[in-house]
């Protein structure tokens, strides 16, 4: 069900219902406070949303501390598949298995992107605090008046709420309306390599065709994969290649070209990916940003969570966990701060950016381990056992 009555005075506005835009209004809904979520795409639960991305991600601790703050870890954790190591897929097509962690004890968890945004937007839905409002795409923000406009099937929907909360993802449109005439900072790089989704599908009984409970990574200077398993024994795998160049996204488009670059590369995966070439049209190309900004609040009223604030390539494997505990950090803020909006802001600010920085950081020197180092590992190990 689509609200339709925007946002009153005594009702904070998220914008975006996207990952940490349906779980904070769930956190918010808990503490007493009323939300409207305001989301551009159709409600992803009525079978309506854009198709073409359904991408798998890895849970790890941090956003597990979220969702464990807001009651529903132990309804997401049947909903994953445990990820013990990475198994590293050499051109030669033989594998290694690298446990995580030094002791091999520790864990992540694959979820389904689109399955787990369901259920908090299901969760948050029920809350009678929270309202929903689909197909409601944030246009402008007017700060003087406090004022938000949404396009909402051709018409203007002015919300006048006690706050905001851009949620908006990485192209949001809250950042630089909220930064507009405030001496702020906004850095944007995009990577020259893109990413494209395929599906290797269980065998005919349900079973897994290559180690269930594992990453799979074919690390290859030129493009590597990165594959995450699913509970139907499916693993959803992630190609990254250059956008432009030989062997690239641009030059591969004809079944001659994708199967090419296939047998070049990745000749082990052909066996395995019956429908590639049907596959690979039917999946859009995208692309990869990192930003950084600051300020991420303006006076008591806009603040902003999630990629919104600090979007990162995905090769750390941490821009949801992330944004999750930005949920959390926030929460934490207003509690320390209850008659201080801009005061919790700042320090919720102040205790999140060092660490999101660094994952930026991370996360762009994981695209170099990715490619090589992951691969060099391999061989070296081989090397050392192959002489004693
Ligand atoms: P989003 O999930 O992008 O949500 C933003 C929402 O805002 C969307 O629903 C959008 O429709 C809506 N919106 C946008 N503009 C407007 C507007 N003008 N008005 C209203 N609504 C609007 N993270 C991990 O932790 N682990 C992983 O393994 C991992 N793997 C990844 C692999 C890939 C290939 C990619 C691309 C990302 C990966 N990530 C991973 C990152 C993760 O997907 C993001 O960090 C996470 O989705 C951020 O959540 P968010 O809620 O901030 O933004």
């Amino acid at each position: 069900m689509t609200h339709s009555q925007p946002a009153a005075r005594d009702r904070v506005a998220i914008v975006g219902g996207g990952l940490a835009g349906s779980l904070l209004a769930l956190a918010l809904a808990q503490r007493g406070v009323g939300v409207d979520v305001y989301e551009r795409r159709p409600d992803p639960r009525d079978g309506r949303a854009e198709g073409g991305r359904s991408i798998n991600l890895g849970l790890s601790k941090r956003g597990i501390q979220a969702l464990t703050e807001v009651g529903l870890i132990d309804e997401v954790m049947p909903l994953t598949v445990t990820m013990s190591g990475r198994v590293i897929h050499a051109p030669d097509g033989s594998t290694r298995f690298q446990p995580y962690g030094k002791d091999g004890g520790e864990v992540l968890h694959s979820i389904d992107r689109n399955e787990l945004n369901r259920l908090l937007l299901d969760h948050a839905q029920r809350h009678p605090q929270v309202r929903l409002h689909f197909e409601h795409r944030l246009n402008r923000i007017d700060k003087a008046t406090r004022e938000l406009e949404f396009e909402h099937g051709g018409a203007r929907v002015i919300a006048r709420p006690a706050w905001v909360v851009g949620a908006d993802g990485a192209f949001s449109r809250t950042r630089p309306q909220m930064q507009r005439g405030e001496r702020a900072d906004y850095h944007q790089e995009y990577l020259e390599w893109g990413y494209k989704e395929l599906s290797l599908s269980p065998k005919p009984d349900g079973g897994s065709r290559i180690e269930l409970e594992a990453l799979h990574v074919w690390p290859r200077v030129h493009g590597f994969f990165v594959s995450h398993p699913n509970r139907d024994g499916s693993h959803t795998l992630t190609l990254f290649l250059p956008h432009q160049g030989p062997d690239s996204f641009d030059s591969t488009r004809t079944p001659e070209q994708i199967r090419a670059l296939f047998d070049k590369y990745f000749p082990d995966l052909i066996p395995l990916l019956p429908n590639l070439v049907e596959d690979w049209a039917s999946h859009p190309t995208g692309s990869l940003i990192t930003t950084r900004t600051a300020p991420w609040s303006a006076d008591d009223w806009i603040v902003l969570v999630g990629d919104a604030c600090h979007a990162v390539y995905p090769f750390y494997g941490q821009g949801m966990n992330s944004a999750f505990e930005d949920c959390s950090a926030l929460m934490a803020a207003l509690h320390a701060h209850p008659r201080d909006r801009r005061a919790a802001f700042i320090a919720y600010e102040a205790a999140r950016r060092p660490h999101t920085d660094t994952l930026a950081e991370l996360s762009k020197a994981n695209f170099v381990e990715l490619k090589q180092k992951v691969q060099s590992f391999w061989f070296l190990a081989r090397k050392r056992i192959d002489v004693t």
